[in-house]
């Protein structure tokens, strides 16, 4: 594909599909480098779409071997094939069968799109244009067809055959050698769900029976070897399938469903139906492997594919521009999911964390597009965290809006209605509107309009009439295309809090509409509550109920006693968080201020002291969640304009500095206080006291390098589990010398040939933000755990180096330079990793003019290099726009 010739694709240009296709049978006959397909499609005209129109097939890379219509090999002349497609221009014009025949070279797919090989196995990835490069299709969601598959391969090569669906046959060929099975999938599909593997693979299996008593098996599959790593992925398979019975009523209606983990892929997961492809990254666990993290993300990441069940398979998108009718709804179930499964609270601020670190960003920048999107190049850059994340935010707002109620029935009648279909967000909030009787075409903003909000208050208290009046008004900074903005629907939880807690919302205000939220549907609103015995402190976006960025001018004090009072958990973090933004925006904005954080460092060291002596061992997931300041890029990304990376990052570290000091004489009794005695378990409250634990490590380390590095050290030697060496590691590389060398060295000896926990090796080292990270780097791209090759090992190293801040924003350019060459070398194998890659650039506008100039060079470098992939040269374009 030629980048100049990329056509802008555009949501109003929608028209259904001239013909469809109701039963597919495709027959693949596996081979390293030959690999056969025959695929036989049943066609007919589709009534919605144009009498007489040409049959236009969607191919890439594609080479066709022989064509028949109804058994017959078509003339020359009746047809126009290519690799990007296949056109028969004068079809007949009923229901006809068209053979077709493709050879492709797994082997030399390093897209790892379509069908490719990964460590031996064959598999595919077809979502968004995969399967066109497998065979020549009506390769677009709203096609969709009853499919079967018979696949065939070399016994020994690839004993383990599996498809979507249910095996409805398998046997060996004669001679032995070779095998097939067939897999049936009654469920219409579009090809983007399409799924294959074969290869040698081990597995765990265990039965389950729905709640409306259908058995399934369920197995999750891996490489020989690594069985023991599959039971967690096995465990929450089982969970969350009850877990979508009991609160979504939906059951699951295959006869199997499997998992396979791959080694190299693009992505997280894929949900293919019944056959769910997962990089090994979120299946893989054992103690010694993965960390609570890892655990935590497994269980998300296994319970979102399989949501997608329903919201995703049962009922699809109808275009590409519906991508977040999916993926914000299915984000959404997993949150709820995981939100049940563990704290409430605790996973509702590391998922704003990760709303504001990747989405807000991404909001803020060149890159910022609708939840729902206009118009675009190159499908694959638009799996965002704005259509993922903030979609999620929306469905979270939508449930606000209309109550638990209505929202439940809704989703009811969405499953019931649009079951079987290639659905629309109309479609989707239609059935939201007539169960709640609310008119929604507001809120459907917020799938149009692009941007962060910020919402302003401001409140004034009258002692005399015992009055407060808050005063709230919304605005969404310009975007690009966007330049005018109108004000959303933002549902506001809050509370007043007063020296004994809570006080008693009394309003007559039309915007209150009852425990605790009020709607903020216009540009600006004035709200009086009555009868209040004191001055409140108003607590807004509880829950953080709408995402927006606050402006509200409270104190460091009143901050600390919202802090110390809230009831809401959420916004008992986000007071200090907001303390320590005020003071390291200020502080970062100009280095001379240094005062203001001596002042805050102590008012918050004072804060934390009392908070841990009180109930620091209560929750101490939330008390981990507390200590850890906001992260130094978010400081940035609320500075906004000529931000200097080295300023921030010299500001958040005194600032760290500072605290860890304060702390410093409670810190090694709290972690002792911590330490457990029991043989490890990866349950929540055992990994929130090991996280508790690791980040006083953390302080420790920063406020006393010298003691901090023998517990490093210590803990280090002692654990018995990933998760405490990996913190031992990231909290030593903060401390420069020969002891934080020994330690990576032993740290990579104990992991040799454990390729994923050498990414976190090879990540946490691309962290460190010291000037000779960029050489260092440079020396691990030749070790040999590192390889170009694999996504996760680019990830984790040049990834984890274009998320250093100060290192990648090198005064010299250096850091950028470095980037850019690494996605120009990548593009070429692989367009979607070197393109994610990229989108590292995507905040460069707000930087200082020097770094500013540096950054644009070196994307103008990538931009203007010959023969960029449509992925990479429309990241490159819009970035730079
Ligand atoms: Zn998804």
């Amino acid at each position: 594909m030629r980048t100049e010739d990329a056509p802008l694709i555009r949501l109003e240009d929608y028209r259904p599909s001239d013909w469809l296709i109701d039963t597919f049978d495709l027959d693949i006959s596996l081979h390293p480098t030959k690999t056969r397909v025959r695929s036989l499609l049943a066609l007919q005209p589709n009534p919605a779409g144009r009498p007489g129109a040409p049959l236009v097939l969607d191919g890439d890379e594609l080479t066709l071997k022989a064509l028949a219509l109804e058994g017959a090999p078509l003339d020359a002349a009746a047809y126009a094939a290519s690799p990007q497609g296949l056109t028969i221009h004068a079809p007949p014009q009923r229901a006809f069968t068209l053979t077709i025949d493709t050879e492709i070279d797994p082997s030399a797919n390093t897209k790892l799109m379509g069908l490719y090989r990964s460590s031996g196995v064959y598999c595919t990835q077809c979502e968004a244009d995969g399967f066109r490069r497998i065979s020549y299709f009506l390769d677009r969601p709203d096609v969709m067809s009853v499919y079967t598959v018979r696949l065939e391969a070399e016994k020994a090569q690839a004993p383990v055959l599996l498809s979507n669906g249910n095996l409805v046959a398998a046997a060996e060929l004669p001679g032995g050698e070779r095998h097939f099975a067939v897999w049936h999938d009654p469920h219409p599909k579009p090809a983007y769900l399409f799924a294959l593997v074969g290869g040698a693979l081990d597995h765990v299996r265990q039965d389950y029976v729905t709640a409306e008593g259908r058995k399934v098996e369920l197995a999750v599959y891996v490489e020989p070897g690594k069985a023991g790593r599959a039971g967690w992925a096995l465990d929450s398979l089982e969970r969350c399938m009850r877990w979508d019975e009991r609160v979504f009523g939906r059951n699951y209606d295959l006869d199997v469903f499997n998992v396979v983990a791959v080694s190299d892929f693009n992505m997280g997961a894929m949900e293919n139906k019944g056959l769910n492809i997962f990089n090994d990254k979120y299946v893989l666990a054992d103690p010694q492997t993965a960390t609570d993290g890892d655990y935590a993300s497994i269980e998300a990441i296994i319970a979102h594919e399989y949501f997608h069940n329903w919201t995703g398979n049962r009922i699809t998108c109808r275009d590409w521009f519906q991508l977040c009718l999916k993926e914000g709804l299915t984000v959404f179930r997993d949150q709820e999911f995981s939100s049940d499964e563990r704290s409430r609270p605790v996973k509702r601020i590391a998922d704003v964390r990760t709303l504001r670190s990747t989405q807000f960003s991404e909001d803020a920048g060149p890159l910022a597009h609708p939840v729902r999107p206009r118009a675009y190049k190159e499908i694959n850059n638009f799996y965002t965290p704005t259509v993922y994340e903030k979609g999620a935010e929306i469905i979270r707002m939508l449930k606000a809006l209309i109550g638990d109620g209505a929202f439940k029935r809704g989703m009811d009648l969405y499953f019931e209605r649009c079951d079987g279909t290639a659905a629309t967000i109309e479609d989707f909030l239609a059935c939201f509107s007539e169960a709640s009787g609310r008119d929604l075409s507001h809120f459907a903003r917020w799938y149009e309009q692009a941007g962060t909000p910020t919402l302003v208050a401001s409140g004034q208290y009258d002692g005399a009439a015992k009055r407060y009046t808050l005063e709230l008004a919304q605005s969404t900074p310009p975007t690009p295309g966007q330049s005018e903005k109108e004000p959303m629907v933002l549902p506001i939880r809050l509370g007043l809090v007063g020296s004994q807690g809570d006080l008693p919302l009394k309003t007559g205000s039309r915007a209150y509409s009852g425990d605790g939220l009020v709607i903020l549907d216009r540009a600006s609103l004035s709200i009086t509550f009555e009868d209040l015995p004191e001055a409140p402190i108003p607590s807004l976006l509880r829950e953080f109920s709408a995402p927006a960025r606050l402006e509200l001018d409270l104190s460091d004090g009143e901050l600390i006693r919202q802090f110390a009072q809230d009831s809401d958990s959420f916004n008992r973090w986000q007071a200090l968080q907001s303390v320590a933004t005020r003071a390291l925006t200020t502080t970062g904005r100009a280095k001379a201020e240094r005062s203001a954080l001596s002042v805050t460092a102590r008012a918050l060291g004072e804060a934390l002291d009392t908070f841990l002596r009180r109930d620091g061992l209560a929750d101490p997931a939330f008390a981990a969640q507390v200590l850890r300041l906001p992260a130094p890029a978010d400081i940035a990304r609320e500075i906004g304009r000529d931000v200097d990376p080295d300023a921030v990052f010299g500001a958040h570290r005194a600032l760290s500095v500072a605290i860890g000091a304060a702390l410093l004489p409670r810190l090694p009794g709290l972690r002792e206080a911590l330490s457990s005695q029991r043989a490890f378990s990866p349950d929540a409250a055992s990994a929130g006291r090991r996280a508790l634990r690791n980040e006083l490590l953390g302080l420790m380390a920063l406020a006393a390098p010298a003691e901090g590095a023998a517990l490093c050290e210590a803990q280090f030697a002692s654990a018995d589990n990933l998760t405490d060496r990996l913190a031992a590691l990231a909290a030593m590389t903060l401390v420069p010398g020969e002891a934080r060398e020994a330690l990576i060295g032993r740290f990579a000896e104990l992991y040799s040939g454990e390729p994923l926990v050498l990414d976190k090796w090879l990540m946490a080292q691309a962290l460190i933000p010291e000037s000779g990270t960029l050489e260092r780097v440079k020396r691990l791209m030749q070790h040999p755990a590192f390889s170009l090759g694999n996504p996760n090992r680019v990830r984790g190293l040049i990834g984890g180096f274009a998320a250093n801040l100060t290192q990648f924003n090198r005064l010299d350019g250096a850091g950028y330079g470095f980037i850019a060459d690494i996605v120009v070398a990548l593009d070429r194998a692989n367009p979607q990793v070197a393109s994610r890659l990229l989108g590292s650039f995507k905040s460069w506008r707000m930087l200082e003019p020097v770094r500013r100039r540096l950054a644009q060079d070196a994307l103008g470098l990538v931009a203007r290099t010959p023969g960029l992939s449509r992925d990479v040269s429309d990241i490159a374009e819009r970035t730079l726009a």
